[in-house]
């Protein structure tokens, strides 16, 4: 095997391609075990109750064929990992991405159920994913292979068992196509069954903003606490990430009067000291541009406006620092150069454990991910039981409990934080792991 290894990073050395080596270096899951071994430590944790934190209850792999426009047949890769259903059934979404593999969906299914239980709705987690890239299937082509997923899956989910939501290059439609691939396969109406679809088939208002803008809430608790004299305006703010969340994020951040002054997507991104207008990168990005491009736009245009890139992106001189993009960013060797006051984590897992400690030692606030992203799952709930009731709240409704839910969650953690005598991500993690075990316990499961 280690002769295996060593050809194989040969090979990738020669080829000059290293982007490779984050298969065999990156195992996510061994962030989630890290985490488990810290809180253990810190909450005086026995060793089958840390035991029963880290098994999944079910992992689902498939294989399942789709016939491309070209008349050829491709096999993908699917996964569905339902971690932990003590507290209720298994919630959490679904990602296209060409780097899912099972550890990262396990890991992502691992956050989520600490996730639902640190805003305390009653889910355990879960995550599924395909490994494809989306950006090279045609609209025909996604619609099968969304409805190919829900044929290989259908037996696992349902509105009492897992209930799916999008991820990382996933959205409403592709909610649409395997709610109705479900739907014909049962033969009933079950929009419970998935959520964060399209509100004509039963989505919620303000689902579609509910991450970016949750996080927002989450950050005007965390600057009223931590940053003392400074005005919205004065306040900068980077963002790492331009799909639905970095984008909402950074829209409704700009709304309440903070300066938004980087940007990017995965091709890179821009900066510009002034501030940027969020709106005009969304108008520029939906005529098909990236970020980086929308550089030359004309309503974008400024003297100081200059192209970055992601990495020179996380280490700007800001007052906050949002990863919004994916797991692993912000790792040993980029974290002494951050200089943000304080992190707020959209994406799920973008700082390793390693980074963790040294940003800690730094003074660096971080505002995890298990709280900072929440409001998108909190949204899924309400959605979910808008749908079981069959009767529809106004947008108004939705955001004032969206508020309330990421209000009051920040302050539990801050308690919990201050209880343990130690960072926010551990006090989330402590609050939420009290709540799994005791179900766990309640159950007869430790
Ligand atoms: N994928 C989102 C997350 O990581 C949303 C999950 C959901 O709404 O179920 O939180």
């Amino acid at each position: 095997m280690i002769y295996e290894i060593i050809e194989y990073m040969t090979k990738i050395y020669k080829s000059g391609n290293y982007s490779c080596l984050k298969v065999i270096i990156m195992d996510v899951f061994e962030n989630v075990k890290k985490q488990v071994d810290e809180i253990t430590e810190l909450m005086g944790l026995s060793k089958e109750e840390a035991n029963v934190l880290l098994s999944p209850k079910r992992i689902v792999q498939t294989s399942f064929p789709v016939r491309l426009d070209s008349g050829k047949v491709r096999r993908f890769n699917g996964y569905r990992v339902q971690f932990n259903d003590a507290r209720g059934p298994t919630k959490g979404g679904i990602r296209f991405h060409p780097n899912v593999d099972l550890s990262e969906i396990k890991s992502l299914g691992f956050w989520m159920a600490i996730k639902c239980a640190v805003v305390n709705i009653p889910y355990g987690g879960a995550k599924g994913g395909v490994e494809v890239n989306p950006k090279e299937l045609s609209s025909t082509e996604l619609e099968k292979l969304s409805r190919g997923y829900i044929r290989s899956m259908h037996e696992i989910l349902g509105p009492e068992i897992d209930i799916p939501a999008p991820d990382v290059y996933t959205n409403s439609q592709i909610m649409a196509w395997m709610l109705d691939e479900y739907e014909k396969i049962k033969g009933v109406h079950a929009p419970a069954m998935i959520t964060a679809k399209p509100i004509s088939l039963g989505g919620s208002k303000a689902r579609d903003i509910a991450t970016g803008l949750g996080g927002v809430f989450v950050m005007d608790q965390a600057v009223k606490k931590f940053v003392s004299d400074k005005k919205k305006k004065e306040i900068t703010i980077a963002v790492q990430g331009f799909g639905n969340v970095g984008s909402f994020f950074s829209l409704y951040a700009n709304k309440e009067g903070y300066n938004i002054v980087a940007v990017s997507d995965s091709h890179g991104g821009l900066y510009e000291p002034n501030g940027i207008d969020p709106i005009k990168v969304i108008a520029c990005k939906e005529a098909g541009k990236d970020v980086e491009s929308c550089h030359s736009d004309k309503n974008q245009r400024s003297n100081s406006i200059k192209k970055i890139s992601n990495a020179e992106l996380l280490e700007l001189d800001v007052d906050i620092l949002v990863p919004a993009a994916l797991e692993n960013q912000i790792t040993k060797a980029n974290s002494e150069k951050i200089k943000a006051k304080i992190i707020i984590e959209l994406a799920n897992g973008p700082i390793t454990p390693e980074a963790d400690a040294i940003l800690h030692k730094k003074g660096i606030e971080v505002i995890p991910d298990i709280l900072a992203n929440a409001g998108g799952v909190a949204t899924s709930y309400f959605e979910w039981v808008q749908n079981k009731q069959g009767y529809y709240w106004e947008e108004e409704e939705v955001i004032s409990k969206l508020k309330k839910i990421m209000d009051s969650s920040f302050f539990e953690v801050l308690k919990s934080k201050e209880e343990y005598k130690t960072d926010m991500r551990k006090g989330a993690q402590a609050l939420a792991i009290k709540k799994i075990l005791e179900a766990e316990k309640l159950r007869g499961n430790v």
